[in-house]
C-alpha cells in the first residue's frame, strides 16, 4: 500500500479492519506516514502539553486489569496534599506548560468532590492553566460543579466498546452503560470529551477496535486517550497474555496501529501519545507523534508518590522528578522534528469547529499573557 491508498475522506468498517491488521514493514511505514500527514494538515506538526498530576491512588473501583484496584492489598494509599497540588500546577505554568490534567483513583464520596471543586477554583485563581480531569464517572451535578469550578475537559475511557468484553475485565457491579451515560452527561454540561481503550486486551478482536473508533465517530468525541493494555502482577489479568514479554513488541505495534488509523479516521480530534506506550520501548511516545498523535503528558506527580501510582508494570520515569523529564521530553521532541506547544491550551480543533463561540473563552494561555 501507499500513502495515497491509505487517504480517504472516509472509510469502510471492512476498511478500518484491513488497516488495524497491516503487518508488512513498508505497509506499517505507509500507513504511519499517511496519519502523520492526515495530522499535520489537521492539526499541525505543535505538541500539546498536559502536566499530570496523578492526584491519589485511592480507588473505590475494581477493575481487574489495575494495579491500584481497591482489591490489591500490596498498595500503599496516599493522597496529594493541597500544598503539593498548588505546587505541581505553579510549576506546569512555570515552565509553560499551558494545561495539568488531575487524575486519580475513582470516589464518588462528597468529600471528594467538594475537594476536587475546591483545587480547580484554587488551580483557575491563581494561574492560566487550562485544566483536564480524569476521576471517572459521577453523576451530572458533580459533573456541573467541576465545570462551572473552571476545569473544561474530561477523560472518561470506555476501555472497549464491546459490552461482553467489558463485562469480562470487570466484577459485576461496573455498568459499562452508564460509562456511556456518563460521556453524554459530560457534552450535555459542555465539557471537551475525551475518551479512549485499552489496546490488545484478552480476547479483543480487530473488530473490537475498528468499532471502537467507529463508536469515537458516531459519540463525536473531542479528545481520544488510548494505549496498550499491560497486565500487573497484583491483578487477576497478571498472566491474561502469556509471557508478556514475548508479546511486547506485537502490543506495541497493535497500539500504534490504532493511533493511526483513528487519526485517519476521525482527523481534527487530539489524540494522545500515552505513557503506557512508552512502558513499552523507550521512545514508544515519539512514535505514537510520528503515527498520528499530538498531545503528550508529562508526569509531574512528586517522585515519591509515583511507585504509588502504578497502573500497569515498568511505568517509566517512577524515580526521576519533573524538570529532569521535562528536559529528556524537549530534546526527543524536537529530535522527531515536532514544535512543543508552550504556553497554548490546544483545545481539540474539533470542539472549536463545533463552538466557534468559545475561541474566546479558550483563548490559549499565551494569548493571555501577551
Ligand atoms: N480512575 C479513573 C482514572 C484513572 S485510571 C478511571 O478509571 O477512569 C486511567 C486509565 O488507566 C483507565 O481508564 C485504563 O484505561 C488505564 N489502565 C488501567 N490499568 C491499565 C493497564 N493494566 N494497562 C493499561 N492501561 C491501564
Ligand atoms: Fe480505579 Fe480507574 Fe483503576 Fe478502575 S481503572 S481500578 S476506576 S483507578
Amino acid at each position: 500500500m501507499n500513502i495515497e491508498d491509505i487517504i480517504r475522506d472516509t472509510y469502510t468498517r471492512n476498511e478500518l479492519i484491513e488497516l488495524l491488521e497491516l503487518s508488512d514493514k513498508d505497509d506499517l511505514d505507509a500507513l504511519y506516514q499517511a496519519a502523520y500527514q492526515v495530522k499535520t494538515e489537521n492539526v499541525g506538526n505543535i505538541v500539546y502539553y498536559r502536566g499530570i498530576l496523578e492526584w491519589s491512588n485511592v480507588c473505590a473501583k475494581d477493575c481487574f486489569y489495575c494495579g491500584i484496584r481497591k482489591g490489591n492489598p500490596y498498595v500503599s494509599r496516599y493522597t496529594m496534599t493541597d500544598e503539593e497540588v498548588m505546587e505541581g500546577a505553579l510549576w506546569a505554568e512555570k515552565q509553560d506548560y499551558g494545561s495539568i490534567v488531575i487524575q486519580s483513583g475513582e470516589r464518588r464520596d462528597r468529600t471528594f468532590v467538594e475537594k476536587i471543586e475546591s483545587l480547580v477554583r484554587m488551580i483557575k485563581d491563581k494561574t492560566d492553566l487550562g485544566i483536564t480531569l480524569s476521576l471517572g464517572e459521577q453523576s451530572e451535578d458533580t459533573y456541573r460543579r467541576w465545570f462551572e469550578a473552571g476545569a473544561h475537559r474530561y477523560l472518561l475511557r470506555i476501555e472497549t466498546s464491546n459490552p461482553l468484553l467489558y463485562g469480562s475485565l470487570h466484577p459485576e457491579d461496573h455498568d459499562h452503560s452508564e460509562r456511556f451515560r456518563c460521556l453524554d452527561r459530560l457534552r450535555d454540561t459542555g465539557w471537551q470529551v475525551g475518551t479512549g481503550v485499552m489496546i490488545g486486551l484478552p480476547g479483543q478482536t480487530t473488530e473490537d477496535l475498528a468499532d471502537d473508533i467507529l463508536f469515537f465517530k458516531k459519540e463525536d468525541i473531542d479528545m481520544i486517550g488510548m494505549g496498550p493494555f499491560i497486565p500487573h502482577n497484583q491483578t487477576p489479568l497478571a498472566d491474561s497474555l502469556g509471557d508478556f514479554s514475548k508479546i511486547k513488541e506485537k502490543q506495541l505495534r497493535l497500539a500504534l496501529k490504532m493511533v493511526a488509523v483513528t487519526r485517519l479516521f476521525l482527523k481534527d480530534v487530539n489524540i494522545a501519545a500515552t505513557t503506557a506506550l512508552q512502558a513499552l520501548n523507550p521512545v514508544g511516545r515519539e512514535m505514537g507523534l510520528l503515527a498520528g498523535a499530538n498531545i503528550m503528558m508529562p508526569n509531574i506527580t512528586p517522585t515519591h508518590y509515583r511507585e504509588g501510582y502504578q497502573l500497569y508494570e515498568d511505568k517509566p520515569c517512577l524515580d526521576e522528578n519533573s524538570a529532569k523529564c521535562r528536559d529528556c521530553l524537549e530534546d526527543r521532541i524536537s529530535f522527531i522534528g515536532e514544535k512543543i506547544g508552550y504556553g497554548l491550551y490546544g483545545d481539540s480543533n474539533h470542539f472549536l469547529k463545533k463552538h466557534p463561540e468559545k475561541r474566546a473563552d479558550y483563548s490559549w494561555a499565551g494569548d493571555k499573557k501577551a
